[in-house]
């Protein structure tokens, strides 16, 4: 099921397999989704679920071993046109032109995103230089190099860089922690990217620099009005910046929906579990009831639900042999399970 109508980003199909010495893993099994204009999808999972790897598709930064389908779509809508990601060149000047164009992209690991040899300022600057038609359609402003470190100073205190005249001259590892991470963002957001790729960018920071950065980006989306896909294995995080919802289990989107109707009354038993093990304020953050068991190895996929190593409500005999298939339980949500598919008895 994808709700297409006006996305900005619509996923079709999504199939990475990864040539290994231990064999093919499949890890995006059929992935279908899309982001609309100004809204955020979340896409929740444990580490191992795919998530990352069909992120990382989109902006075809997948490893030399990796191998997109043939049949997956990727279409990102612009002015100029509908542009099939997919079917781009590998390292051919669209992809480039689109990564920190027209795609922004923000990480866990701020030292991912920059060079430790060159200043915050140099490397922003050469971003906005890099992707001036971009900039120029977006802002109908053309910037020279004087003007992209105005932009860049400009950004810096956006993102609530303090001295960002001083700090724009500054290394990398010459900031802490949550300012590369403001940073980073404030590299990512310097070209006005229509989509924001955000992958667990808040993960290495504490609790109350991550709830800062959480609503600096919320502010800064409603300020630009771009889309986000934001991954994160933390229902919280979701429940806090997405308005969509898809939770991914080993390669497949196993339930989706509108966040708060998800969270108010999760479908799928994985998805149950992930919200029991959030933590609670009375339990002083601890986390309660985490997914018992782990993840299997891809290269050794459960034959029917996936799931069904670890799930409490397994139906010996079916769910062990039978693969769930995606049910619509309203226009806006779906679930793959066999407890809503009627092959339970
Ligand atoms: Fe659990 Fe069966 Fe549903 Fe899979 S299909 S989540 S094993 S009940």
């Amino acid at each position: 099921m994808t709700a297409n109508g006006g996305a900005l980003l619509e996923i079709t199909d999504l199939g990475v397999s990864f040539t290994t010495d231990e064999g093919m893993v499949r890890a995006v099994d059929g992935v279908s989704l899309a982001v609309h204009p100004g809204r955020t999808l979340g896409i929740v999972g444990e580490s191992g679920s795919g998530k990352s790897v069909a992120t990382k598709a989109v902006i075809r930064l997948l490893p030399a071993n990796a191998r997109i389908d043939g049949g997956s779509r990727i279409l990102l809508r612009r002015a100029e046109g509908e542009i099939d990601i997919a079917r781009l060149p590998a390292g051919g000047r669209e992809l480039r032109r689109l990564r920190g164009g027209d795609i922004g992209m923000i990480f866990q690991e701020p030292m991912a995103s920059f060079s430790p040899v060159y200043t915050i300022g140099n490397q922003m600057i050469e971003a906005i230089l890099a992707h001036r038609d971009h900039l120029d359609r977006r802002l109908g402003r053309r910037f020279d190099r004087r003007a992209a470190r105005d932009h860049a100073i400009r950004m810096l205190e956006r993102v609530g860089m303090s001295n960002a005249r001083l700090r724009i001259d500054q290394y990398p590892h010459e900031l802490s922690g949550g300012m590369r991470q403001r940073a980073m963002i404030a590299l990512a957001l310097s070209t006005h990217p229509s989509l924001l790729i955000a992958d667990e960018p808040t993960t290495a920071l504490d609790v109350t620099i991550q709830a800062q950065i959480l609503d600096l980006m919320l502010e800064l989306q409603r300020e630009l009005g771009m889309a986000m896909l934001f991954i994160t294995h933390d229902m919280g995080v979701i429940a806090r910046i997405a308005e969509e919802v898809a939770v991914m289990y080993l390669g497949r989107i196993v339930e989706r929906g509108p966040t708060r109707e998800v969270i108010r009354d999760p479908a799928h038993p994985y998805t149950r579990g992930l919200l029991a093990a959030l933590p609670r304020v009375e339990t002083s953050r601890r986390r309660l009831t985490p997914v018992p068991g782990d993840i299997p190895s891809p290269l050794q996929r459960p034959a029917g639900c996936p799931f069904h190593t670890r799930c409490p409500r397994r139906m010996p005999g079916l769910c062990d042999r039978e693969v769930p298939a995606d049910t619509a339980l309203d226009a806006r949500r779906s679930v793959a399970c066999h407890l809503f598919g009627g092959r339970a008895s």
